[in-house]
């Protein structure tokens, strides 16, 4: 077990019990500028809360990526919070265009092979964007979905050699609500129009009355995650 890791599972047992901002905290006394946060763009909650922590001459790496097939209220979230917030925005796009990945693997690969257009689109351009830092803060919460239950608060992330910061995996859409609501922080309209979790366009639907909050999600198919935190 190397150093960093080590100090992820060690943190991960102190925190636990540890607020949002708390853990936030930790994460820049900790890793200094060597971390950044994942935003998908469906609401600014994560980084509204790491931009309390780190501020002024060194906003916080809000790092989205921009699969070119998101719904236009996601980009336009992303450009909210890069134009509002005090925080550094990187879009990070995959290695094709979709219409260069369309022309060698055939259109629409998200119908036919989900897993390689999010491997294409998604996990490949994170991990070039993740190699200049030591650890990644996500919004995954444990009660999104049975997959995401025992997520931990600091974890390590074993594939990309990272430490994976949760600060918000206690809290409930409840507090999420809360949150948004107390600070006016940003969310993607589609939330507002019956969307509980936003993803790419062509592998999204609204959710029905009783479902989890990924169901829209690859709906009618097995996959329930993209890979980035498989
Ligand atoms: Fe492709 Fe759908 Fe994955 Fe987006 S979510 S990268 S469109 S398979």
């Amino acid at each position: 077990m190397n150093a960093l890791e080590r100090l992820a599972r060690h943190a991960g047992k102190e925190l636990e019990e540890a607020s949002p901002i708390e853990v936030l905290r930790w994460t820049a006394d900790t890793f200094g500028r060597r971390f950044c946060v994942t935003s998908s763009m469906e609401d600014a909650v994560v980084a509204h809360l790491a931009s309390r922590v780190l501020k002024g001459d060194a906003p916080v790496d809000v790092v989205f990526l921009d699969t070119g097939y998101h719904f236009e209220e996601t980009i336009g979230t992303r450009d909210a919070v890069e134009a509002v917030m005090d925080v550094n925005v990187i879009t990070l796009t995959p290695r094709q265009t979709v219409a260069e990945q369309d022309a060698e693997y055939g259109p629409k690969l998200h119908d036919r092979d989900p897993d390689l257009c999010c491997k294409l689109r998604k996990v490949e351009p994170l991990e070039a964007g993740l190699e200049r830092y030591d650890a990644w803060v996500t919004g995954l919460r444990r009660t999104d979905s049975p997959a995401r239950a025992y997520t931990p608060v600091v974890g390590w992330d074993e594939r990309r050699q990272k430490v994976k910061i949760s600060p918000i995996a206690r809290w409930t859409q409840d507090d999420v609500d809360a949150y948004v609501s107390e600070h006016g922080v940003l969310t993607n309209p589609l939330l507002m129009d019956g969307y509980a979790s936003v993803g790419c366009a062509p592998c999204t639907r609204r959710v029905l009355e009783g479902e989890d909050a990924r169901a829209g999600r690859w709906a009618g198919r097995a996959k329930t995650e993209c890979g980035l935190h498989g």
